[in-house]
């Protein structure tokens, strides 16, 4: 990591990461106009597991699984050269990407999905579910316009919750909340430090955005879905998870995680209060949403950034 630097895109702008968030207009035109200024370095979070998104928001996660390397979303076109460029400085090659992990069918996780399977040849994985919606908007030309990318794209596999799949180091086991998406994938698996012989618990919820019952209906999707979230969030509370991964770094002030003057040192994601933390306080949101209260303000609910989570 001796050649880790800012210096290769300036200072970001942004100076400590913590509690890192724009309005999704701010957001949007500097998606489309100077994606280098939402630049974040990769670091890492886990023995095997790195964020190189290259892109503040969204996180994407590379994995060496010792098999070739695993990204679990693939968020922003306009930042892939970033994202390829965080991939090669921490020591791995893009060419290497075998698989591709969706948490779920929103752009601002699979805009560079498309790029990245022509580059590598990497197979794209999305629940059943999930796939049947993209594909029926993709197909009636009914998808939403994104600034995180528009190449539509082949899904090659869908996971199984009744199967882990392992693929080197990592076994995965897939979980279905219908809610944000048809069925975002939830993702648990282990993950064991070389080093120091110490084996982390890890998990991964891609769908955690909060709608209004009028955003529910809207979609389409029934509004008893919101039920399936607090159940799920009800039992997933009680997981014993070492280290959270995020799917936007608003959901736990990730970056705040990381160690920016020795980006290997992961040592401040393992905190086994995140992951309760995480899903009680999205379950409290998705309950005083069914009464318009916001529940940081307390003020009725104004949403304004569909689908931005
Ligand atoms: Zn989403
Ligand atoms: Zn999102």
């Amino acid at each position: 990591m001796s050649d880790f630097r800012y210096a290769a895109h300036g200072v970001p702008p942004y100076g400590p990461f913590n509690n890192w968030h724009l309005p999704y207009e701010d957001l949007k035109y500097k998606i489309e106009h100077e994606p280098w200024s939402l630049y974040i370095p990769p670091y890492r979070c886990a023995p095997h597991i790195w964020n190189v998104a290259g892109f503040v928001d969204t996180c994407s996660y590379l994995l060496d699984t010792g098999e070739g390397l695993i990204l679990i979303e693939a968020p922003c076109f306009n930042s892939l050269y970033l994202e390829f460029e965080s991939i090669r400085q921490i020591g791995y090659d893009p060419h290497d990407i075998k698989w591709i992990f969706l948490t779920h069918d929103h752009g601002d996780h699979y805009g560079s999905a498309r790029a990245i399977k022509e580059y590598t040849g990497a197979k794209i994985y999305l629940s059943r579910a999930d796939r049947e919606e993209y594909e029926q908007q993709r197909d009636s030309g009914t998808l939403r316009e994104s600034p995180y990318g528009h190449h539509t794209f082949e899904v090659d596999a869908c996971y199984d919750d009744t199967n882990p799949l392992t693929i080197g180091r990592f076994t995965f086991n897939f979980s279905f909340c219908p809610y944000h998406s048809p069925a975002s994938t939830v993702f648990r698996f282990e993950d064991t430090d070389d080093e120091t012989g110490v084996t982390y618990k890890i998990a991964l919820h891609g769908g955690l955005g909060v709608y209004t019952e009028d955003m529910l209906k809207q979609k389409g999707y029934p509004v008893e879905w919101k039920q399936k979230f607090i159940d799920f969030a009800t039992d997933a509370a009680t997981w014993d998870v070492d280290i959270t991964l995020a799917s936007h770094e608003n959901q736990t002030n990730f970056h705040s995680g990381a160690n920016f003057e020795n980006p290997s040192d992961y040592s401040g994601f393992v905190d086994k209060t995140v992951w309760g933390n995480l899903m009680n306080s999205k379950k409290r949101d998705v309950i005083l949403d069914r009464q318009g209260i916001d529940p940081k303000t307390g003020k009725t609910i104004v949403y304004e950034r569909d689908g931005k989570w």
